[in-house]
């Protein structure tokens, strides 16, 4: 037993996330922490909001509400989002928290000892009926290349020419319109990742068993063009971490806050301090060190990231120039596991404009499992995936409906009808059952495998080939036909399916924990023990254990429905 610390990418607070982020990191997380606690491994599951910044500022502005309190409302909206889904996160953290407050400052301080922050003095436009600095994207004006009258200061939408503020004719703040904007001087603070870039590169370069897609972009940031680039690590914004190094103030740098994506991060190891600060661990206050602390005892962990391909260059290099550079034994990655994009309907899932299925509607039509079941057996791994509604009846009514479903309610119905709502007695093992045994064995070995490797559509396919194989042993075996020759005979192919509920109950609930539960209590067993030896898990249910039958596992999505949530979910939402 090996001990995980798994982290999510942490989403922006200003919004409810859809479908593709879900997918992106918190869920293909979720499996992977879920099937390793099964499997009796000692696993740390964190996520948190991703609260500093400018657009959080102008959402609660939006709101009317203050910048607090809009966060904390929108962080309790989202944590309830997430326990519809089932995400089992073990703590679900903030990055507003004074733990990471702390811990921000407390990096910041290390790197500055040790030489790795530069201090820069710059030219940044002011808005003045604002009364605050832009950032380049709050800049809007007209495109010098293409005349595109929404062009925004860090790049034109319309020919995707990179720009900078001053290029702009007519440049006008995007918050107020206003266009009393000034250049004024200001200074930063930048994290000198361009020093660590050789010690980067032999980093990432022994990382053998990353996926490409992880490894191809992290090379492509630290060596292309010019290399990693310095970045700046500070705003000159109200909202957010105060500039010290660690509990010293910053001369120079009062009134500046550090920009979201350097504390960001940080809020992986904060949350670690959260979790066990709001005692949900069975640790002592300090007994979050023993995940992040390699001399605390966290040189037996292992640490998988989970993030989408967009995330990717801050999680390969940036942070791991925190934990470098704070000259500290603090855990780095182990391992990142990284997703490409799911489109909607042939075009993009987009925040800003509102389409495609969010986390909240997804779960007022269904329950999460349709959701989680088609997200992850359809996972962006090696390319980006389409959600068509098509494609989601037809999965969601074949997988759980026809091969899971039918298979629960076929047996538990025929037990009842023929033998009573209790495991029946009688008969023997034969070749077909020695066949199954073996074959289950094999696919189990296979699911194992693919999950441990985080390949995360591989793993749908197997456990749905571990459900066929249950259909096909009930098909063949027949106890409907059985029954009226040799009752005892019927009686052991129907134990053995009984048996075989429990057991996809078992290796199904990291996929669709509801549905899971539900065999579970319909077997009357609470043994969710994960099989070892396969004749063994299916021999649990022994004669005269009481069973129920259950209600429609899953129901099938009709046509009605897909043509009415085609149309529901075609626009934008408002
Ligand atoms: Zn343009």
């Amino acid at each position: 037993m090996a001990r995980h610390l798994i982290t999510s990418a942490i989403p922006y607070i200003n919004g409810i996330k859809h479908l593709g982020n879900l997918i992106g990191s918190q869920l293909p997380a979720d499996l992977y922490a879920r099937q390793l606690r099964a499997r009796g491994h000692e696993v740390l599951f964190l996520c948190a909001t991703d609260e500093h910044g400018t657009p959080a500022e102008l959402a609660a502005a939006k709101a009317g509400q203050p910048v607090d309190q809009f966060c904390a409302t929108m962080h309790a909206v989202q944590a309830g989002l997430a326990a519809g889904f089932r995400l089992s996160f073990d703590h679900f953290g903030r990055s507003s928290s004074p733990q990471n407050r702390r811990l921000t400052q407390h990096f910041a301080g290390r790197l500055d000892a040790a030489g790795l922050i530069a201090e820069v003095n710059e030219k940044q436009v002011y808005s003045v009926a604002d009364a605050r600095f832009l950032p380049d994207r709050y800049i809007e004006g007209t495109c010098p290349n293409c005349g595109y009258d929404k062009a925004r200061g860090d790049q034109c939408e319309n020919c995707t020419k990179q720009l900078d503020p001053t290029d702009l004719i007519n440049p006008r703040s995007a918050i107020s319109g206003s266009t009393d904007l000034e250049v004024r001087a200001t200074k930063h603070l930048y994290l000198r990742q361009s020093a660590l870039r050789d010690q980067l590169r032999d980093w990432i370069t022994t990382r053998v068993d990353w996926p490409i897609l992880t490894t191809s972009i992290a090379l492509k940031w630290l060596d292309d063009g010019d290399g990693l680039q310095d970045r700046g690590i500070t705003r000159d914004l109200d909202w957010g971490v105060p500039v010290q190094k660690g509990d010293q103030p910053w001369p120079g740098m009062e009134g500046k806050v550090f920009y979201v994506w350097f504390d960001a991060p940080i809020e992986y190891i904060a949350c670690a301090q959260e979790w066990a600060d709001a005692g949900k661990g069975p640790e002592t206050k300090k007994g979050w060190e023993r995940w992040w602390r390699t001399d605390k005892g966290a040189g037996d962990v292992r640490y998988t990231q989970f993030m989408g391909k967009d995330n990717v260059p801050f999680h390969t290099l940036s942070f791991p120039v925190t934990i470098m550079g704070s000259a500290e034994p603090w855990k780095l990655v182990d391992y990142i596991k990284s997703f490409n994009y799911l489109t909607y309907d042939g075009g993009q899932f987009s925040t800003s404009q509102g389409r495609g299925v969010f986390m909240d509607q997804a779960l007022e039509i269904l329950p999460a499992d349709y959701w989680r079941w088609w997200l992850l057996s359809h996972a962006p791994e090696s390319s980006d995936s389409a959600f068509t509604w098509d494609n989601f009846q037809t999965s969601v009514n074949k997988d759980l409906a026809d091969v899971l479903g039918n298979f629960v309610s076929r047996v538990t119905k025929f037990c009842r009808s023929k033998f009573g709502e209790a495991v029946p007695d009688g008969g023997a093992w034969g070749a077909r059952e020695a066949a199954l045994v073996a074959e289950l064995t094999t696919r189990l070995a296979a699911y194992e495998a693919c999950l441990d490797a985080i390949e995360v559509r591989k793993s749908a396919a197997e456990l749905r080939a571990i459900w066929v194989a249950g259909n096909e042993y009930l098909q063949a075996a027949g106890p409907w036909v059985t029954v009226k020759t040799d009752a005892a005979r019927a009686a052991m192919q129907t134990r053995l399916g009984l048996n075989l509920i429990r057991l996809y109950a078992v290796l199904s609930a990291p996929f669709i924990p509801d549905a899971a539960r539900q065999m579970m209590d319909a077997m009357g067993c609470t043994d969710w023990t994960w099989p070892g030896d396969m004749a063994h898990a299916l021999t649990l249910l022994q004669p005269g254990h009481a069973f129920a039958v259950p209600e429609v596992t899953f129901r099938k999505i009709t046509d009605e429905e897909r043509a009415d949530w085609q149309v529901r979910f075609a626009g934008v939402r408002t």
